[in-house]
């Protein structure tokens, strides 16, 4: 399986220059590379709303994917929801992706299955991919609930699933889930800490994650499952050994082409 290496860019940078220069290195960096990147692993990029239309107009004749952070819940396509963005106009501006759950939307936006639900069957019937996120907090790792949240967490995958079979042929919903789905696990106490959990903990929550999946559709065996916090060019190779890592969501180190690269070699090379 080919790994994912992905930079959530957040709200970052606050210019359109600073952006277009981070995808300009980038794009030299990936040419300049030895080894052909971009060709093996798939790399991609979520920059904030504002930035998706210029980045898209220099990335969109390269292998690098482009997502978006977000999605609304109310539509998925046009409506008098002030502010929004559905996935109809990004598809439209050729984006492929949409993150969905970030631990920061949950938090600050109180985003629940409910709400994701709707994010998620938007995304599918525009034809858009999502990177669904989950992941425990600090006091539920503690706790020891992490395995607790993961499974409340990924049911709305279940109820997905259910609601996609009854718009879309089993064809069509076997080939969404096979190329459009990706689970993100980031635990969010790892998120811009620098604090990491070991790559043998990420190996059994991922093992953890694939089994609940599996419960729901027996070809979510297949999903890639990638790991996000604190991901860094000196922790990458680590994370790139495990064969339950299908790739990295990156938040901070994905704001220099040339962190980023480095990340992706560690998992170009795998
Ligand atoms: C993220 O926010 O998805 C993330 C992984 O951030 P960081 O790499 O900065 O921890």
């Amino acid at each position: 399986m080919k790994s994912w290496v992905i930079g959530n860019w957040k709200l970052n940078p606050a210019t359109v220059s600073a952006v277009e220069t981070l995808v300009d290195d980038l794009l030299a960096q990936t040419t300049s590379s030895q080894t052909d990147v971009a060709a093996q692993c798939q790399m991609m990029v979520a920059p904030s709303l504002l930035h998706l239309s210029p980045v898209q107009q220099k990335i969109k004749d390269t292998q690098i994917q482009l997502a978006t952070q977000d999605v609304t819940a109310l539509t998925a396509v046009s409506g008098a929801y002030t502010g929004d963005v559905s996935a109809a106009q990004l598809k439209d501006l050729g984006v492929q992706w949409s993150i969905i759950g970030h631990s920061e939307r949950r938090q600050y936006y109180q985003e629940d299955n409910e709400l994701l639900l709707q994010k998620l069957l938007h995304c599918a019937s525009q034809g858009l991919g999502v990177i669904l996120c989950v992941g425990e907090s600090e006091a539920e790792f503690d706790a020891g609930d992490t395995e607790q949240v993961l499974v409340e967490q990924l049911a709305v995958v279940k109820t997905f699933l259910q609601q996609l079979l009854s718009q879309l042929n089993t064809e069509e919903v076997d080939n969404y889930i096979s190329n459009q789905l990706i689970i993100a696990y980031e635990p969010v106490w790892a998120i811009g800490t620098g604090k990491v959990p070991s790559v043998d903990e990420v190996t059994a929550v991922h093992g953890f994650i694939r089994q609940q999946l599996q419960v729901f559709n027996a070809k979510l065996v297949q999903t890639p499952i990638i790991y996000g916090g604190s991901v860094k060019p000196d922790n990458a190779a680590n994370f790139a050994a495990s064969e339950q890592i299908n790739g990295v969501l990156v938040g901070g180190a994905a704001l220099q082409a040339q962190s980023f690269m480095e990340i992706a070699q560690a998992f170009a090379v795998k």
